[in-house]
């Protein structure tokens, strides 16, 4: 028997079986096309095993909510075919096993709390910079969701006096995702952000967002450690530079643990994700 997860981007599905150690023992990466395509190989990946749960990391913003009747659903998305899709649904229907829903950055969250950089704290906060931006916060070996999940990725933000940006977000423009996202970068300079170089003064202002960003979460949630993931933070000059802003606009308001262990990388590389679907499968009932 084993225990699946899907980590499920909006680039790419990642899906994966573990033994009862939680060892992987298979994993694909499928892209992320149409739910049906998608999906196809997704049960033709799944159906060579005998499962006793599946844990669901998934792009969002997703319905969480047990009680609500669109419980299991991407909700708002504006990735084509997938808006008001049955995720958990449409496995259900598959698979007669228990599923755990949450969004993807939850999952790395729970991944890294238990097995990656925060193995040794009682609380988290994961953040990815790709695509888009998201945030999960796990407490004391829970996940904290509230009437959803959080959406650390749209905390409104000052622009930076140098920065005329109008922002990539649809709803806010001036939001973290807005104006650090990949695509935002790219957007500004004109090239995709992998092809920038690490001394630019761009990333100064990049830093400066993330910074503010983590001011606002320390400050409501006073987490332990703050882990950044996701293909703009493969810009490892970053780091620094946001625990260098960081530092000024906290301006010692509040105690955090010293900088270098407070906002770190994940310890689990690329498979924080699918780390904590597996664990999350592991507790699904
Ligand atoms: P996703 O968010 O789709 O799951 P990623 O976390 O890899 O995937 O994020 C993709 C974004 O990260 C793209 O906008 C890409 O331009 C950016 N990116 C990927 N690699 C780098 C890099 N080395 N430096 C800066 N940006 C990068
Ligand atoms: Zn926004």
């Amino acid at each position: 028997m084993f225990y699946g997860a899907i980590e499920a981007g909006g680039t790419k599905f990642v899906c994966a079986v573990s033994d009862e150690n939680l060892t992987i023992q298979d994993r694909i990466s499928i892209p992320t096309t149409t739910p049906e395509e998608t999906l196809t190989e997704v049960f033709a990946f799944f159906d060579q095993y005998d499962l006793y749960s599946i844990g669901v990391g998934s792009f969002g913003p997703i319905d969480i909510n047990q009680a609500s009747e669109t419980f299991g659903y991407i909700t708002s998305t504006p990735k084509k075919g997938w808006n008001n899709f049955n995720f958990v649904g449409a496995l259900k229907e598959r698979y007669l096993v228990p599923i755990a829903f949450t969004t993807d950055v939850n999952a790395a969250a729970f991944g890294e709390y238990y097995q990656g950089s925060a193995k040794a704290n009682h609380s988290c906060i994961y953040l990815t910079i790709g695509t888009g931006v998201g945030g999960g916060f796990v407490l004391n070996g829970q996940i904290i969701d509230g009437f959803g999940h959080p959406e650390m990725g749209h905390v409104l933000l000052k622009p930076h006096p140098e920065d005329a940006y109008h922002g990539h977000c649809p709803y806010h423009g001036n939001c973290l995702e807005g104006l650090a996202c990949g695509p935002a970068i790219e957007d500004r300079m004109g090239q995709k952000a992998e092809t920038l170089g690490e001394t630019l003064g761009y990333w100064e202002i990049e830093a400066y967002y993330l910074a503010q960003a983590l001011v606002n979460y320390t400050l409501v949630l006073r987490p332990e450690k703050i882990i950044l993931g996701g293909g703009v933070m493969k810009q490892a000059q970053l780091f620094q530079l946001i625990r260098e802003q960081f530092a000024a606009l906290l301006n010692n308001y509040v105690e955090v643990p010293h900088l270098d262990e407070y906002i770190v990388s994940p310890g689990l590389i690329d498979n924080a994700g699918v780390t904590g679907c597996l664990l999350l499968a592991k507790e699904a009932k």
